[in-house]
C-alpha cells in the first residue's frame, strides 16, 4: 500500500434538501478502501449520463467497426506507433483481437476526482514497460481471461452495491488493447446503463484518428506522461516524446475532461517543466496530477531511481505547476470544480 496524504470530509454542500458530500484521498492502493472509515468518495448524481449513451446507434451500427477497423489497419495505437494492420500482421505488442483482463476491482488510485472506481484491468505484458513501472504483482499474477459481456454484469454489481465513481480501464496499457477493447464495448448494456463516467488511463496515442474512437465511450482521460522518456523499452527523444504528449492532450482535450499524470521521478524536474511549459497553452481545460515515484521494492534499478522521490521534490515540482496557473486533481478543492459542470446541472446526491 503506497499512501501520500490523507483527506476527510472536503466539500458539504446544501442546497435545498440535498446534500452534496465530497471526500477524497490521493491513496494509491490495490486494497478496496470501502468499508474503511472516512471513505475517499467523489459523489456524482445517479442520473449521471455517460458519453457512451450518446454514441449508442453508432457504436451498435456497423459503421464502429469499420471505423475503428480502418484506424487500426496502420496501427499507431501507442508511443512504438509501428504502423501494423492489427487485423492481420503480428504486433510487436503481443496485442490480438482479445482482451485479457482480470476480475474487476474496486480501488483508489491516484486522481481523487474520479475515486473510488471499478477498474477492469489488463492482464498483459506492456509494450512500452517502462523500468521504472510499479505494475502490482498480485494483479499480474492473477489467472486473466478473454473479456466477455459478463464482465459489465459484474461491474454493474459493484456499482450497485458501492459508491464508487467511475469506471476505469487501467494497468498496463489500454490503448494496445483497443480492438479487443472494441468488440467489449459494444456489448455495453445500454437497455440497462451503469451510470459512470468511463475513465481512461493511457499513454499518448501518435495516430490522434485513435481519439475519434475512444471519444465515443470515454468521459475522462487520464493521459500518463512520464519525465524522463530514458525508462521506456524503445528509444524516444525527449523533446519528441513531449511533442506527442501535447498534440494528444491538445486533441482529448477538445470536448472530454482531462487529467495529465504526470510520473514524478527523481531528479527530472527540469523534464517536468519542459512539458508543464509546453502545455500552457492548455492550461484551462486539463487538471494536472503529480505522481509520487516510489521504486518498486523487488527491483534492482540504477540511479537516480534507485529510490523513491523525496517530498521535497514533490512539494517543489506542484508549487512549479500551481504557479503556472494549473488545478491540481488530487488537491481536495479541486474536486467539484472538475465536475462542476456536471453537478451544476443536475444536482448531486
Ligand atoms: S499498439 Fe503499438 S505496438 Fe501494438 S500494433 Fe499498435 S502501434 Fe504497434
Amino acid at each position: 500500500m503506497f499512501l501520500s496524504k490523507k483527506y476527510d470530509i472536503i466539500i458539504r454542500e446544501k442546497r435545498g434538501a440535498e446534500e452534496r458530500v465530497f471526500f477524497i484521498d490521493p491513496l494509491f492502493s490495490s486494497a478496496p478502501a470501502l468499508g474503511l472509515q472516512n471513505v475517499p468518495v467523489t459523489i456524482l448524481p445517479e442520473n449521471f449520463e455517460p458519453v457512451i449513451l450518446k454514441y449508442k446507434d453508432y457504436i451498435l451500427s456497423p459503421d464502429f467497426e469499420r471505423d475503428a477497423r480502418e484506424i487500426l489497419r496502420e496501427c499507431r495505437a501507442c508511443l512504438l506507433g509501428c504502423g501494423r494492420n492489427r487485423y492481420s500482421d503480428k504486433a510487436p505488442c503481443g496485442s490480438t483481437d482479445t482482451f485479457l483482463y482480470c476480475d474487476p476491482i474496486t480501488i483508489c488510485g491516484e486522481e481523487g476526482v474520479v475515486n473510488p472506481a471499478v477498474k477492469i484491468p489488463i492482464a498483459k505484458p506492456c509494450i512500452i514497460a517502462c523500468t521504472t513501472c510499479l505494475f502490482d504483482p498480485h494483479i499480474q499474477g492473477n489467472a486473466s481471461v478473454p473479456l466477455n459481456a459478463d464482465i459489465w454484469s459484474k461491474t454493474r454489481d459493484i456499482c450497485d452495491k458501492e459508491p464508487v465513481c467511475s469506471v476505469e480501464f487501467c494497468g498496463k496499457e489500454p490503448n494496445t488493447e483497443l480492438p479487443g477493447i472494441i468488440d467489449f464495448i459494444r456489448n455495453y448494456p445500454f437497455d440497462r446503463p451503469i451510470r459512470k463516467p468511463i475513465v481512461w488511463i493511457s499513454n499518448p496515442a501518435i495516430d490522434l484518428r485513435i481519439y475519434d474512437i475512444l471519444d465515443t465511450f470515454v468521459d475522462v482521460y487520464v493521459v500518463d506522461c512520464k519525465s524522463d522518456s530514458f525508462i521506456f523499452s524503445f528509444p524516444i527523444d525527449w523533446k519528441e516524446y513531449v511533442r506527442v504528449c501535447v498534440r494528444a492532450i491538445e486533441r482529448v482535450s477538445e470536448n472530454r475532461k482531462v487529467i495529465v499524470r504526470i510520473l514524478a521521478l527523481p531528479g527530472c524536474f527540469n523534464k517536468i517543466k519542459d512539458l508543464v511549459n509546453a502545455l500552457l497553452f492548455l492550461k484551462d481545460r486539463i487538471f494536472i496530477s503529480v505522481i509520487r515515484y516510489i521504486k518498486p521494492p523487488w527491483k534492482d534499478l540504477k540511479k537516480p531511481y534507485d529510490k523513491s522521490i523525496s517530498e521535497k521534490e514533490i512539494t517543489k515540482i506542484e508549487e512549479y505547476i500551481k504557479e503556472k496557473g494549473f488545478l491540481l486533481a488530487t488537491e481536495p478543492e479541486n474536486v467539484y470544480i472538475f465536475w462542476r459542470d456536471i453537478l451544476n446541472q443536475r444536482g448531486g446526491k
